[in-house]
C-alpha cells in the first residue's frame, strides 16, 4: 500500500457558481508517493486547461505563481485526472493538508462525469491534523506554510502554493510525525456518504467512534432515527441510558447528550447534522470517554441554555 500525499491549485469565478459548477476549478494537480515506509517513491505534476472560469480570479492570482498563459498548453481535467488516478496504483490512501482537497477534486470529477473514487465516505489522512495532534493541542490548525518552517523544512527550491511543492511540503511532515498511534486517526471525506444503512461507518478510535449515517430527505428524520440517537459505549458496545436528553444549542446543527455505562463510566455523545449535494441529511455522530468535569459542564451549558 502506498500513501498518495496531493494537493490541488484551484481557480473561482467572480460570481457564486450555478449549482452543478464546481466554485473551485482544478487547475493543477501535485502528489507525491510514499512507501509503507513512507519513503518518497516518486511524484506527479501537470497543470490543467480551464473550461469554466477563462479569467484568474483575484485570489488565485495573488496566492498561486500561475497565469492563464501557463495553463493554455496544458490537458483538460479528465486527462491529467485519469493519468493521476493511474499513477496512484491499486492499493493507496490519500493524505492531504485539512479538508477540501478530496472534496473539490470529486466535485470536478462529477463534473466531467467521471467515475466515482469511491461509492461512500472515503478514507484519509488529514495531515494538518495528525500534526496538531502530534505537537500542537490537537484542536489547532496551522497554516503549512508555517509548519513547515517551524520544523525547518524549507527548501529553496521548492515553491509554497503550487501542487508539487505544498504535496512535498506535506509528505515532508507526514514522515516526520508519523507513528503507530497517529495512524490510528483516519479521516473520512463526506462528499458521498453511505449509501445504504448496511455502509453506514461505525469507526472505533482509541478513546472515541464516529458513525456516520446515510441521507435523508427530511432533517426531522433524523433525530427521530434510534440508530443515529442511541448512545453505545465506545468499549464494551452496551446501549447507554441518557443522563440528559440530546440537546441542541444553536438550533439543529449540532445536539449534545450525556451517557453512563455503569461499567466504563460517563459518555459524550455529539452529533452534527450536515446536508449532502443532493439535499440530502446525514449525521456525524462521536461518542467519547469523558470525566464527571466535563460532565457536568455539558449539563450547566445545557440549563444555561435553556433558561
Ligand atoms: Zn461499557
Amino acid at each position: 500500500m502506498n500513501y498518495i500525499v496531493l494537493d490541488l491549485e484551484w481557480n473561482q469565478g467572480s460570481r457564486p457558481a450555478p449549482k452543478d459548477v464546481p466554485t473551485f476549478e482544478i487547475i493543477e494537480i501535485g502528489a507525491v508517493k510514499l512507501d509503507e515506509q513512507f519513503h518518497i517513491v516518486d511524484t506527479f505534476q501537470s497543470l490543467i486547461k480551464p473550461q469554466i472560469y477563462n479569467t484568474m480570479h483575484k485570489i488565485t492570482a495573488e496566492l498561486v505563481n500561475l497565469d492563464m498563459d501557463d495553463l493554455g498548453d496544458a490537458e483538460d481535467f479528465t486527462k491529467v485526472a485519469a493519468e493521476f488516478l493511474n499513477w496512484c496504483g491499486e492499493e493507496y490512501l490519500f493524505c492531504i493538508w485539512g479538508v477540501q482537497d478530496l472534496t473539490e477534486f470529486q466535485k470536478n470529477m462529477d463534473y466531467y462525469h467521471m467515475k466515482p473514487l469511491s461509492k461512500g465516505p472515503l478514507k484519509y489522512y488529514d495531515i494538518q491534523k495528525l500534526y496538531s495532534l502530534a505537537c500542537e493541542d490537537g484542536k489547532a490548525r496551522a497554516s503549512l506554510s508555517h509548519v513547515v518552517e517551524e520544523e525547518n523544512l524549507v527548501e529553496e527550491e521548492v515553491e509554497f502554493h503550487r501542487a508539487l511543492g505544498d504535496a512535498y511540503y506535506t509528505a515532508r511532515i507526514f514522515q516526520r510525525i508519523q507513528n503507530r498511534d497517529l495512524l490510528e486517526r483516519i479521516s473520512f471525506d463526506t462528499y458521498r456518504v453511505p449509501i445504504s444503512k448496511k455502509e453506514q461507518i461505525l469507526w472505533k478510535f482509541d478513546n472515541y467512534t464516529k458513525f456516520i449515517s446515510e441521507g435523508y430527505d427530511e432533517k426531522s428524520e433524523l433525530m427521530a432515527n434510534k440508530n443515529i440517537t442511541s448512545v453505545r459505549c465506545i468499549y464494551c458496545e452496551k446501549a447507554l441510558r441518557k443522563k440528559i436528553r440530546w440537546y441542541t444549542p444553536n438550533n439543529g446543527k449540532h445536539y449534545y447528550t450525556v451517557a453512563k455505562c455503569s461499567e466504563h463510566g460517563l459518555m459524550k455523545g455529539k452529533i452534527r447534522v450536515r446536508k449532502t449535494k443532493d439535499d440530502k441529511y446525514y449525521v456525524v455522530k462521536t461518542v467519547k470517554h469523558i470525566k464527571e468535569e466535563e460532565a457536568q459542564f455539558i449539563l450547566s451549558k445545557k440549563r444555561k441554555n435553556e433558561a
